[in-house]
């Protein structure tokens, strides 16, 4: 690193009042140290154990990347003994500028969505610039602040598990970041698209609202409901999105930003100028063949649908609470009388592997959505469980 951009980097954290030992943790938090790799919680929980028969605890895809991906993976693989031959990295910018209809300066990719989550927290947030979440959400943004040092408030989702956006702004008027996870993760749930605008429009000056739009593709009024029109009317706004869902592509690590280039440019600070957002070429090339097989999208939106709805069935047959509805890829049920983690437990004995616990609601327990085959082992495995 040259010695120009360590002061820069240097200046940037202490102007913003954050101290030599939470500058240490800024700089570790993109190093692969234990620190960057509990950051993703899907991912430390999805490493479980190899003998199980249906994983649908991480909110992964059931089946794997969209076959002209395959095939495009296949071709830039052989060809990876150049860094850029058909200028993957470019290509992958032009097709999501294409698709998402924003400018190509107004995005940036990385290798998955959580680098940027975390990227967005140092970036914006500070020990007097906090960060506010809802409770339960997804936990990286609420682990970056934890680690650097900034506080961190957690704002209860209503009573129809939408974000409470007023009491979001009431908890911290001066916060650096506001996180909304829409649809969230774990519930599954949207916030109106009004709720979202109204809280850009009256957040405090120089924060941001990241939107983190992961599970968008799942919701019944995608495309329409996205919130990416704030980010070319240029608000402060940072949109986050993943190819590890409804592409399939969780391993392949792929993700990108929407928003203002300045807005972007500030999450890349702290590579130094190292790269290290970097795509491998297969994934980049799998990326771009994915985001234009329209007929793919389709056939798993409606599978998606299918098996979801065959579940909440299922579940409400048998009198138990779901939290929701959910428009995304998971379902919560509530035990009541079971904690999540004795289910968990219970599950995994049968092969089955549900969520991790959120705890603020301790006998509730997320399912991810999968194949019709997975639903239907789940169920085998509910009877064996409830019964017992
Ligand atoms: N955002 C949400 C809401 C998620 O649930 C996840 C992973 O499950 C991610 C981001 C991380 O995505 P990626 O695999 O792109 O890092």
């Amino acid at each position: 690193m040259t010695k120009l951009i360590r002061d820069e980097i240097q200046d940037d954290l202490l102007g913003r009042g954050y101290s030599r030992r939470q500058m240490m943790r800024a700089a570790m938090m993109f190093g692969g140290t234990a620190a960057a790799l509990t950051l993703n919680p899907e991912i430390a929980f999805a490493q479980g154990p190899q003998k199980t028969r249906i994983q649908i605890g991480s909110n992964e895809c059931w089946t794997g990347p969209m076959a002209p991906g395959l095939a495009a993976v296949a071709s830039a693989a052989a060809q990876s003994n150049r860094y850029s031959p058909n200028d993957e990295h470019g290509q992958l910018v032009k097709t999501i500028s294409k698709v998402e209809n924003v400018p190509e300066d107004h995005i940036i990719t990385w290798p998955g969505s959580n680098t940027a989550l975390a990227r967005s927290v140092l970036a914006y947030c500070s020990p007097t610039k906090g960060l506010v979440t809802a409770d339960p959400t997804y936990e990286t943004v609420g682990g970056a602040a934890k680690w650097l040092g900034a506080p961190v408030k957690a704002v209860p989702l209503k009573a129809d598990y939408t974000h409470d956006v007023k009491a979001m702004l009431a908890a911290n008027p001066n916060a650096g970041v506001y996180y909304v996870c829409n649809p969230n993760n774990p519930t599954g749930t949207m916030t109106p698209a009004a709720e979202i605008e109204w809280l850009v429009n009256n957040k405090p000056a120089g924060s941001m609202v990241v939107i983190d739009e992961a599970y968008i593709h799942w919701t019944t009024d995608y495309p329409g409901n996205s919130a990416r029109h704030m980010a070319v009317a240029g608000k402060d706004v940072l949109i986050m999105r993943t190819f590890s869902k409804i592409f399939g592509m969780a391993g392949m690590r792929v993700g990108y930003t929407m928003g203002r280039p300045e807005l972007l440019a500030k999450l890349r600070l702290h590579d130094a100028g190292a790269l290290s957002g970097q795509l491998p070429i297969p994934s980049a090339a799998c990326a771009v063949a994915s985001l234009t097989d329209n007929a793919s999208i389709a056939a798993r939106r409606k599978m998606l649908m299918d098996n979801r709805a065959m579940t909440v069935d299922f579940l409400t047959k048998r009198g138990l609470k779901l939290i929701g509805p959910s428009e995304a890829n998971m379902l919560m049920i509530d035990w009541k009388t079971k904690t999540s983690k004795e289910m968990q437990e219970a599950f995994r004995n049968q092969g089955v592997l549900i969520a991790r616990v959120f705890p603020t609601w301790p006998t509730v327990s997320r399912i991810s959505i999968g194949s019709k085959a997975d639903m239907e082992g789940f169920f085998a495995a509910f009877n064996k469980v409830v019964s017992a």
